[in-house]
């Protein structure tokens, strides 16, 4: 018999006597959520408190706003570093507009940037298909070139901020990949969580968790080809996550075109889903694991990202993530699911 994965649940509830009320007592309710991999917690409170926040994407196209930027077309050629000739001896590669320069600013050994787009400002309605397939693949060819060349490096990652909200630096629309022994806390987290529940209970996490949540339903989104979409039970967002959980691909060697096309796909919709509730920014990344092991399958995970207001352009992270390393999300996994299913149907 499978095991279930155990979804916990913390309800509680303060009370306090409410100045909006004459000073008569209210109770407010909020949840802690555990993540059925890590353990780690989650808050779930101030429930449809926070609403994104509209950009004025006009406004960076403004010349004082814009300043440098070394992405544009007519920059790139003397603003923009080249891969030395171990790599690539052409120095950059382009697939269609997007064009994969390394990192002036690396990261990490392999630390590689596609430039998206040739436009500076890309609304998501901007983001075709083309040019997702474009940024993704080549991309995503670099991580297993780079596989090939230094195998010691065993851990593969997309990350992109979208807009300022997100704290990328450029507007300009670039995303991130590397090929890394040290992927970061969380995502070295849920790759020992991993390996712990499948010596455990000789299951993948991964695949008992996309059988039991489509079975529920309840944050289970849909499918696009080999891709599962699911709303997180916990969520690393302020306004919710979103995972697409790619059970056949454990690493960059199993990554094949067409789950990138499916990748897309999903994408294309999430993104029509945040262009109708208002959602300007987000963060991403896709995790691929190391060689050889069948136990961490590869995700792609997005969060919105928004100033709480634009006042003074607070941003949506606070202590509790900056130090306490506790997400905060206002949006439970199971509305955000409901709420996005149709554009998956
Ligand atoms: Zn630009």
């Amino acid at each position: 018999m499978s095991s279930q994965i155990d979804l916990k649940i913390i309800e509680s509830e303060s009370t306090f006597l409410d100045p909006r009320a004459g000073f008569s007592p209210s109770k407010v309710r909020f949840q802690v959520r555990l993540d059925p991999l890590t353990g780690r917690t989650c808050h779930f409170s101030h429930f449809g408190a926070i609403k994104p926040q509209k950009l004025d994407l006009e406004n960076y196209h403004d010349p004082d706003v814009k300043g440098f930027c070394p992405f544009c077309p007519e920059k790139r050629e003397k603003a923009t570093p080249k891969f030395t000739p171990e790599i690539f001896p052409e120095g950059r590669l382009a697939r269609g507009e997007a064009l994969l320069i390394p990192n002036l600013f690396p990261y990490d050994i392999h630390s590689g940037v596609v430039i998206m787009t040739d436009d500076h400002v890309v609304p998501l309605n901007g983001f075709t298909r083309q040019r997702l397939k474009d940024a993704f693949s080549l991309g995503t060819g670099f991580l297993r070139h780079i596989a090939a060349l230094d195998p010691s490096l065993p851990y593969h990652l997309m990350t992109w901020n979208y807009m300022p909200p997100s704290g990328g630096g450029l507007v300009h629309p670039h995303q991130q990949y590397f090929a890394t022994g040290f992927p970061g806390n969380q995502f070295m987290d849920e790759l020992e969580a991993s390996k712990r529940f499948y010596l455990e209970n000789k299951q993948n996490y991964w695949h008992t968790l996309v059988s039991q949540e489509s079975a529920g339903g309840e944050r289970y989104i849909g499918q696009t080809g080999r891709g599962q979409w699911l709303a997180s039970f916990t969520s690393l967002g302020l306004l919710g996550e979103i995972m697409c959980i790619f059970s056949d691909v454990f690493s960059i060697a199993d990554l094949m075109d067409s789950d990138i096309d499916d990748l897309i796909s999903g994408l294309l919709r999430v993104f029509r889903f945040y262009e109708n509730t208002g959602i300007f920014s987000f963060n991403a990344s896709f995790s691929l694991g190391p060689a050889g092991q069948d136990h961490f399958c590869c995700y792609f995970r997005i969060v919105p990202r928004t100033f709480l207001n634009m006042r003074d352009f607070a941003p949506d992270l606070n202590f509790f993530q900056a130090i306490l390393s506790e997400p905060i999300c206002v949006v439970l996994p199971e509305d955000l699911c409901r709420d996005i299913k149709p554009y998956f149907e």
